[in-house]
């Protein structure tokens, strides 16, 4: 029987835990089972279907809103003794879903049923050639263009791509009229209003990036 904390630390769980414990035992063989497709994009596919088919992506996008930090940690011990790929993609997906449930729109998360079950997944498109650790130095920019935001930039190491349709990109917020970033404006006197009204949204979702990495002017609905 694959090991988990609810069996040598029942203390810190409660009523739940050993519920969902037998609940990722019983998913293990099919989580397995997905390495065996054909080749990368199928394996990524199947590891897709099975967390699906085992409802774990709810754990990620739960229909309350409130993440069970000690189910995450349960799931993610179970994925680490069985699919790492599905620890991945399974992380990624939490990545990606979260800022929909901290601050999304209500169109954005009326989106969250899809990705609690599988029928979306998402990336989380922070990292960029001369932005990892220092997530302050990020360079890619978001500028208002009528109803769409326009996305210049560029990303790397971006996982779920193969598997995702869509993407919580992180960016600069320009300034429409100023045409500054909006780091540069917010040091400036007389505008923290302004920039406090934008700050709220600095947190971008993109649809349909095609396996592309690169932002470069990307029009958003
Ligand atoms: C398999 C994989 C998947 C990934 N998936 C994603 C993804 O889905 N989305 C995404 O946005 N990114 C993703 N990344 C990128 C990852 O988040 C970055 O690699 C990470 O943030 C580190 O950034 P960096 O590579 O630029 O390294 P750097 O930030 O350049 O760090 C290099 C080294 O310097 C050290 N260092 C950095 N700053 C300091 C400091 N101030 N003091 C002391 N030491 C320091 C670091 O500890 C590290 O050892 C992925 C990376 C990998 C390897």
């Amino acid at each position: 029987m694959i090991p988990l904390s609810t069996d040598d630390l029942p203390w810190f769980c409660d009523d739940g835990d050993p519920a969902l414990a037998e609940r990722l035992r019983a998913a293990a063989p099919a989580l397995a089972a997905a390495e065996d497709a054909v080749d990368e994009p199928a394996r990524d596919r199947a590891a897709v279907a099975a967390l699906a088919e085992a409802g774990l992506f709810g754990l990620v996008a739960p229909a309350d809103g409130q993440v069970r930090a000690r189910s995450l940690c349960l799931a993610r011990e179970l994925l680490g003794w069985t699919n790492a790929r599905a620890d991945s993609i399974f992380a990624v997906q939490g990545l990606g879903v979260h800022p929909l449930l901290l601050a999304g729109s209500a169109e954005q998360r009326a989106a969250i049923p899809a990705f609690a079950q599988g029928r979306e997944v998402a990336a989380f498109a922070l990292t960029e050639p001369e932005a990892g650790s220092d997530v302050a130095a990020i360079a890619a920019s978001a500028r208002r263009d009528g109803e769409h935001y326009v996305l210049e930039g560029d990303k790397l190491f971006i996982s779920n791509l193969g598997v995702a349709r869509h993407a919580t990109v992180f960016a600069q917020l320009v300034h429409e009229w100023l045409g500054v970033p909006f780091e540069t404006i917010s040091s400036m006197t007389g505008v923290e209003q302004l920039d406090l009204l934008d700050a709220d949204r600095s947190v971008v979702i993109a649809r349909g990036q095609d396996g592309s990495r690169s932002l470069s002017a990307v029009a958003l609905p």
